[in-house]
């Protein structure tokens, strides 16, 4: 499944969900499913395009990644024992550990959800250069991955290790991985359940309806 952006409009008292990009439908020619009417442009009613929350972890830079070996279906499920993050570059290189050790790639970060860890237009200076000195350190060897495993940390010990680096070295609190998984993380695999439910009934029915 190609995963893309859905359109949202509202019509007959329902919330109506259709694929943003399917031809042969410009907003234009979208009707309601219940009254066969197409949607006005007022404010109320106008088709609002819904982005798909999963998007290409190497197009990213600077941002904390979640993603999941098992595609989109692994993102889908509201647990995090699947789940895999990372940190991606300037570049969109994405460093992530794993049992190999520190994991350097510009694959396999297609679909992720994605936290941005730096506000747009802003950029921390030598970001690359802390990442890759934070990722040289003997605490992420291939070696002490069974050992971090035991505090439960692995790839969210890394990255948020990075993070609270980043952190200190601005003088702001650190932040502990339950509220970082809480605050940020679970409300984002949530949402993204929710689209991907939605976007598969999409797929398959045409529209989805509230
Ligand atoms: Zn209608």
């Amino acid at each position: 499944m190609e995963l893309g952006d859905l359109l949202r409009f509202s019509h007959c008292g329902r919330t109506v969900f259709t694929m943003a990009d399917a031809a042969p439908a410009p907003a234009g020619l979208l009707r309601c499913p219940e009254c066969g009417l197409a949607p006005s442009f007022s404010l109320v009613e106008a088709p609002v395009r819904v982005r798909s929350p999963v998007v290409d972890g190497h197009r990213t830079s600077c941002c904390f990644l979640v993603t999941s070996r098992h595609g989109l279906d692994g993102l889908s499920e509201e647990t995090d024992c699947e789940l895999h993050v990372g940190i991606s570059n300037s570049q969109g290189v994405v460093l992530s550990y794993t049992e190999s050790g520190v994991q350097r790639e510009q694959h396999g970060w297609e679909q992720s959800l994605v936290i941005p860890l730096v506000s747009p237009g802003n950029c921390i200076p030598n970001w690359d250069t802390q990442l890759d000195h934070f990722a040289a350190m003997d605490t992420w060897t291939a070696d002490r991955f069974e050992e971090q495993r035991e505090f439960g940390s692995c790839c969210y010990g890394f990255a948020l290790g990075f993070i609270n680096q980043l952190m200190m070295s601005q003088g702001k609190q650190l932040i502990t991985r339950e509220r970082f998984t809480s605050d940020l993380v679970l409300p984002r695999v949530e949402a993204a359940s929710k689209y991907l439910a939605v976007f598969r009934h999409v797929c398959r029915h045409g529209y989805w309806m509230a």
